[in-house]
């Protein structure tokens, strides 16, 4: 729930739909078609969000994949499910617009986060209607009768309410919409709804090398994660990847008592603690070895861009009872366009009634690099490792045996996770993001646009196997508690978001 002050700012810079002068023929076509088909548009919002969608359910999976196809056939859209084996399907629709020169394709995806349905206050996959939000004293509520407008601020509770099918019954919204008010469309038009993005895209780039000519466009619009706390809306034109490992550094073989052999045994939390500080300064600022090599610089309009968002850190510490911040003064937008260096987790021997008074045994830190546009993956932990030998290490990928431990002053163990494809970062300058930012601005007012978002999304997944540039527009409220229990999603989202994937369906 948002402190007073990040609500007072809500309050205040929030821009009721209704408020925004709009400049964008087919977003306007698609308010009066939604003021008109309330109603109807949540039936079949309800119906999809009724198919339970966790990744590893194929029965149930495959349902939502029919059911989008049957979606978009019903409007006129060419569609059938696309797949590899062992992969769930793509849904995938297509409208082919004579005389187009340009195709753009819509992203998003049907599957959800796994969840435990006891977490839930009503169950994941019986959407629910509530007056507000559950921690806002929200009360259920039936759907309002056709014909009756539904409050904008109710709020409607299932599994991926927000995260990820409000953009598919936005845009199938839209389409009706842009047809009922005979608005030719400019462009060649794609749909790629995603089955499998929550358990991390695993057959994505084997599904669009295999089909790379019917999957590529000029531009990709990645249609997922919230808007701006704010609420004003918002355009990342990139995302940060994620490199994961573990270190796991070795005392002695046994716990050993800390009065017979305290400052005799090395103790393995004291000398990964202090491997881990030496790979920060005080400033929050990496000092493994040319660690920032290769960061491809941000430009004059990336710049103006952040320095034109709103800066809401005061709001933000506050509700997160933080009392500073690393990287001060620099801000949370400056910073996410930068590398981090996070530890996710540490370990060793126990905490609390269970501590005793030994040296442990081992001591493990997992850790997670984000990594900007211009950084390699694995150079970047490669240079990590080289960072670690030269603090004294000897760095082995097995579990050490008792000869290794022993011929060595310091052993570390390297467990590598995740290493990915490297982050993706669209320029701003071109033609088309240009265009996508006007288009935006036209339908929803002044927008937030930032060079990338903090966390990660699959974008080179999709931009190397193609050589199509992504965009991302996400349209749901911020506090939709997306991958977490009671998900929901704000109706005004979904009404704005109708209008906005108009604009873009139209441009
Ligand atoms: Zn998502």
């Amino acid at each position: 729930m948002p402190t007073r002050p990040l609500l007072t700012l809500l309050l205040t810079l929030s821009l009721s739909g209704a408020l925004i002068a709009q400049d964008n023929a087919a977003a306007r076509a698609a308010r009066q078609w939604r003021q008109q088909h309330e109603r109807a548009i949540v039936d079949e919002f309800v119906e999809l969000l009724k198919i339970p969608n966790v990744a590893r359910d194929r029965e149930n999976i495959r349902r939502n994949a029919d059911f989008i196809v049957a979606m978009m056939r019903r409007r006129g859209i060419e569609a059938r499910t696309i797949s590899v084996d062992g992969a769930n399907p793509l849904a995938f629709g297509e409208i082919k617009t004579p005389g187009a020169t340009r195709t753009i394709v819509f992203y998003a995806h049907y599957d959800g986060q796994p969840l435990e349905p006891r977490e839930w206050t009503t169950p994941p996959w019986e959407p629910t209607l509530r007056t507000a939000a559950i921690d806002a004293g929200g009360q259920v509520i039936p759907l309002p009768p056709a014909g009756t407008p539904f409050n904008p601020e109710w709020r409607l509770y299932a599994r991926s309410a927000s995260d990820d099918k409000a953009p598919i019954i936005a845009q199938m919204a839209a389409i009706d919409a842009i047809r009922a008010a005979n608005i030719p469309l400019k462009s060649n038009i794609k749909f790629v709804f995603e089955g499998e993005e929550e358990a991390g895209s695993a057959n994505l780039v084997k599904m669009l090398e295999a089909n790379k000519a019917l999957l590529s466009g000029d531009i990709w619009l990645m249609c997922d994660g919230p808007v701006h706390q704010t609420r004003r809306p918002l355009i990342y034109f990139g995302a940060r990847d994620v490199v994961t490992f573990e270190i796991t550094v070795y005392g002695p073989k046994n716990e050993l008592h800390s009065g017979h052999y305290g400052n005799w045994a090395h103790n393995p939390a004291m000398v990964l603690s202090k491997l881990l500080a030496s790979m920060k300064d005080d400033k929050g600022r990496v000092v493994v070895d040319r660690f920032y090599d290769g960061i491809v610089p941000l430009s004059a309009t990336e710049r103006r861009a952040i320095a034109e968002a709103p800066e809401i850190d005061a709001q933000l510490m506050r509700e997160f009872w933080l009392g500073s911040t690393e990287g001060a003064p620099k801000k949370l937008l400056e910073l996410i366009t930068q590398p981090s260096f996070n530890i996710r987790g540490l370990s060793s021997s126990h905490v609390g009634t269970q501590a005793n008074n030994v040296v442990p045994t081992t001591a493990t830190a997992s850790i997670d690099i984000r990594l900007v546009k211009g950084m390699d993956p694995a150079r970047t932990l490669d240079r990590v490792v080289d960072h670690i030998r030269k603090q004294g290490f000897f760095v082995t990928e097995q579990e050490p045996t008792a000869d290794v431990r022993m011929a060595h002053p310091l052993v570390l163990r390297l467990t590598r996770q995740r290493v990915g494809l490297g982050a993706v970062r669209t320029s701003m300058d071109l033609p088309i993001s240009q265009e996508v930012i006007r288009v935006v601005e036209s339908v929803r007012g002044p927008t937030i646009k930032l060079p990338n978002m903090g966390g990660s999304l699959p974008l080179a997944e999709v931009e190397i196997p193609l050589g199509t540039r992504t965009i991302e527009i996400p349209i749901v409220n911020h506090d939709n508690r997306q991958h977490s229990s009671d998900e929901n999603l704000r109706i005004q989202n979904l009404w704005d978001g109708i209008e906005l994937m108009a604009g873009l369906l139209a441009m």
